[in-house]
């Protein structure tokens, strides 16, 4: 597979042309940023942490039967994915009160919930990513009724997956963000799920081991990335 021209640049990940025009490669990087880019930095080996933890997750999805867009691990960074056209969609999952929701609602960080919440956000950083609802992505045209049943569908059987995953490793899965892409039509599970992207909380310390460690500058930031890889390939 040749990795030829990059096509997009984010955060956290570069994405390449192949010679084959339904494959891309995802490079992950060590960049890091919180707070819709208002701090920046970097953390050593996050790339590589990102895209183990990212592939050895999305194997044990598909095995559950949610589609990805995962098709193998080419390098410590590099993955070769199914090219997709990503929905602008940051599908939130939150099993325990954390981050922007607690205080949003003026809930302390750690309550229980009443109930799974899935959110959507729009992904458009020049709006700050602003919450939205099902008709507000309907009346936007981001996704049709049939793929956003789809969405939800997917997004609660990844949770009830990590949720069990991540509880076997001692953390526990207090939120985590996806983001679905189309392939062929058919809405698939893209991106990544990495400490950047989910709240993993330790079972007995309720120790942060997630990117609020770089967030909040709680310090051991490479350390705890480290400790989840080397948890989950345990
Ligand atoms: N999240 C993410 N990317 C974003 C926003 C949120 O990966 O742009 C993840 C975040 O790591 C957490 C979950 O989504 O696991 C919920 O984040 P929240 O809405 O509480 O926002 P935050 O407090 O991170 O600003």
């Amino acid at each position: 597979m040749k990795k030829m021209e990059m096509i997009y640049e984010g955060k956290a990940k570069k994405v390449f042309q192949t010679d084959d025009p339904k494959l891309y490669i995802v490079d992950y990087k060590d960049d890091a940023t919180a707070f819709n880019g208002g701090k920046k930095g970097t953390i050593a080996d996050k790339g590589v942490v990102n895209n183990t933890m990212s592939a050895i997750i999305f194997e044990i999805l598909e095995k559950k039967g949610i589609p990805t867009h995962m098709v193998k691990l080419i390098s410590d960074r590099e993955t070769l994915v199914k090219a997709v056209k990503i929905l602008p969609l940051e599908v939130i999952i939150r099993n325990v009160a954390a981050g922007s929701f607690s205080k949003r609602y003026g809930v302390e960080e750690g309550s229980s919930l009443a109930k799974t919440i899935l959110e959507f956000s729009y992904k458009n950083d020049a709006l700050g990513d602003p919450l939205i609802n099902d008709d507000h992505i309907l009346a936007l045209e981001l996704a049709t009724e049939e793929q956003l049943a789809a969405v939800k569908k997917y997004a609660y059987a990844v949770n009830d997956a990590l949720k069990e995953f991540f509880l076997d490793k001692g953390l526990k899965l207090i939120d985590f963000k996806i983001e679905f892409g189309l392939c062929d039509g058919e809405v698939i599970l893209a991106d990544e799920i990495s400490p950047d992207t989910c709240r993993l909380w330790d079972v007995k310390t309720n120790e942060k081991m997630d990117k609020d460690r770089f967030r909040r500058d709680l310090g051991r930031v490479e350390e705890t990335y480290q400790e989840v890889l080397a948890r989950i390939k345990r």
